[in-house]
């Protein structure tokens, strides 16, 4: 496949998650039949929503500059150009970059909860959401959604690392082993950030349910994994909802 087109399914990817994201937050605060389906009372202002709008599209820019830029340099090298791959090599290179990219932020977000300095200068912001809304996911300081960012471009390059031309197996990076990552991590956020409980998402095992990441936005300590719940219990900080 051609770099550009590469280029440009990502970033349609990317769009397509945050079109969603700005529609089921509009939803969730301009309707009051879907209120009972809200883990927490706490109603949202509609001002709140269109007042955190400038620091999210520009957040959504910035992504789409950073990934276009480093996808533009990394496709030649990283990546497999091709679709043809068997189906077992895209599950195993998609589980390998959500885990790595999940440990990463696991480690990331709980250090920018320890360290005081990076709590009040950086990580606040993001806490604003006490009762969060979808596209909250991305009301983040901007040094904060960088610095995430690095998780699944280590995962990338430890792929091809293993995969590649390094190892034995003369295979990069599967183009839709990471179309499936970008999906599912962004639909994912939506999720955990949209202050709606889960109907499906309880019954996948260590998968983070909108519960666990919304009970760490009321508490603001424990719960810091997203993706998978599994990092919380070996490393002892999952929090339990007192209100059960
Ligand atoms: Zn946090
Ligand atoms: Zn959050």
């Amino acid at each position: 496949m051609d770099k550009f087109d590469f280029l440009l399914y990502t970033i349609l990817i990317i769009v397509f998650c945050n079109i969603l994201g700005f529609f089921i937050s509009l939803v969730s605060i301009h309707s009051d039949y879907l209120q009972k389906y809200r883990i927490q009372k706490r109603k949202i202002k509609a001002s709140t929503f269109y007042n955190r709008l400038p620091l999210i599209f520009f957040n959504i820019f910035l992504l789409l500059f950073v990934s276009s830029l480093g996808l533009y340099y990394m496709y030649p090298i990283l990546f497999e150009q091709t679709l043809s791959f068997h189906f077992s090599t895209i599950l195993l290179q998609l589980l390998i970059i959500l885990l790595i990219d999940d440990l990463y932020f696991y480690f990331l977000h709980s250090w920018m909860h320890k360290n005081e300095y990076l709590l009040n200068k950086i990580h606040r912001i993001h806490h604003k959401a006490i009762s969060p809304f979808a596209l909250e996911y991305i009301y983040v300081h901007p040094l904060e959604w960088i610095m995430g960012y690095f998780g699944p471009f280590i995962a990338i390059f430890l792929i091809s690392f293993c995969f590649g031309d390094f190892g034995h197996v003369s295979q990069g990076v599967s183009i839709l082993a990471f179309w499936l990552y970008q999906l599912i991590r962004n639909i994912h956020e939506l999720d955990v950030h949209s202050g709606f409980r889960s109907f499906f998402s309880k019954w996948i095992p260590f998968w983070g349910e909108s519960e666990h990441h919304d009970l760490h936005h009321e508490k603001l300590n424990g719960n810091y994994a997203t993706t998978f719940t599994i990092w919380d219990k070996i490393f002892n900080t999952k929090i339990n909802n007192d209100k059960k």
